[in-house]
């Protein structure tokens, strides 16, 4: 069986480890996190950056610091995973889901605007796909109504828009390093801090409320509790897991952008057959292959695809069930406007085989087995 995914590994991850126990510093804020949170920064051109215990916690993080509160409505997509839309809901926020754009997968930023209502406070933009959503329309229609801007870059870490790092553009970005993502350390994250004036407030809720980072830094003499807060620091064991990968990110991503090459090119004759429907990247972006996904004509085409894909030894996995249908989505939130493309399109969407180091023989087997399916 060909796997979906498998976890990235460079082979470089267990003596940094080792490195990290040895230094008698295993908590958070030790030397691979100081050093994964300076290389973000850098290679990015990010103003502060803090590595988070996941994406999940950088996107409550960007929620409180946006000082979104009960009353409040965020405007966010429907075809999303539960953490974007868990994250506002945590502070009392009502969600907003606005329809998607069909090629992207990513939000309509042409509607956004009229969901816009006296209590909107903030929009998240998902990147899916690490391709990147219209941030110029996104950011102009946020300044004009007041309203903050939280990227959810857990899947487009390495990936641009108009030539700026996604998670740099908004106030806030947060990166995803779960074992799924492009780079990973188990469970992890990190939290992109564009605002000055974000970055003491945003290391006081990451160190359960305190102001210990102050403190470390001679700043203040001694330590209290200053606002609401968590445990949002990963342990540097994790961080020196990450910090193998991150080092040779360009091989990493180059590695992952020709398997995604070979199934584009492979499989567009399909495409010009009118047989699926093939990602899409808009002009000006760079993507950074997280996933390569195809469409099918409609749901039950789609299980028909993955069951042959099954049978044949190749794992497919489609995701995600839209939020504004699923119970919680019904609880804490309303579509805005017409569902047009988010179910349907959602239902037609399957992702194959992605991973650092898949080998030749099984991407070819992988376009093998497609082909033969039409
Ligand atoms: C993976 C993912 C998350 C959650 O990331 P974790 O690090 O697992 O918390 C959130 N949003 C999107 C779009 C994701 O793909």
């Amino acid at each position: 069986m060909i796997d979906f995914n498998v976890p990235t590994f460079t082979g470089r991850e267990f003596s940094y480890m080792k490195e990290a126990v040895d230094s008698k510093k295993i908590c958070g804020d030790g030397q691979f996190t100081k050093k994964c949170e300076k290389w973000i920064e850098e290679r990015f051109n990010a103003k502060k950056v803090l590595l988070t215990t996941s994406a999940t916690s950088a996107l409550e993080m960007a929620c409180y610091l946006s000082g979104i509160k009960a009353g409040d409505e965020v405007i966010l997509p429907s075809f999303t995973f539960s953490s974007t839309a868990n994250a506002p809901v945590l502070f009392g926020a009502r969600l907003v889901f606005v329809d998607i754009r069909p090629d992207t997968m990513n939000i309509d930023e042409t509607k956004i605007e009229e969901a816009i209502t006296e209590k909107t406070k903030a929009i998240i933009a998902v990147h899916y796909a690490g391709v990147s959503c219209e941030m110029d329309t996104i950011m102009d229609i946020a300044k004009r109504h007041g309203l903050k801007v939280i990227e959810d870059a857990a899947q487009g870490i390495m990936s641009e828009y108009k030539g700026r790092s996604l998670g740099t553009i908004g106030d806030f970005g947060c990166f995803s390093f779960h074992e799924t993502k492009n780079y990973s350390m188990g469970e992890g994250g990190a939290i992109l801090i564009n605002n000055e004036s974000d970055i003491l407030p945003a290391e006081i809720m990451r160190e359960k409320g305190t102001n210990r980072a102050q403190y470390f830094r001679g700043q203040v003499d001694k330590y209290s509790w200053v606002d609401y807060g968590s445990s949002y620091l990963p342990s540097d064991i994790n961080a020196a897991y990450l910090w193998a990968q991150l080092e040779i990110a360009d091989e990493i991503n180059e590695d992952r952008l020709s398997t995604w090459k070979k199934y584009d090119e492979a499989l567009r004759p399909l495409e010009k057959e009118g047989k699926l429907q093939l990602p899409v990247i808009p002009k000006d972006l760079v993507h950074n292959a997280h996933m390569y996904y195809v469409k099918l004509s409609d749901l039950s085409e789609r299980t028909a695809f993955i069951s042959y894909l099954k049978e044949n030894g190749v794992q497919s996995a489609f995701h995600y069930v839209p939020l504004h249908s699923a119970p919680a989505g019904k609880k804490f939130g309303r579509f805005f406007g017409e569902d047009i493309f988010t179910t349907k399109e959602s239902e037609r969407l399957t992702r194959l085989p992605m991973y650092y180091g898949i080998s030749d023989e099984d991407v070819s087997k992988v376009i093998k087995t497609v082909k033969e399916f039409f």
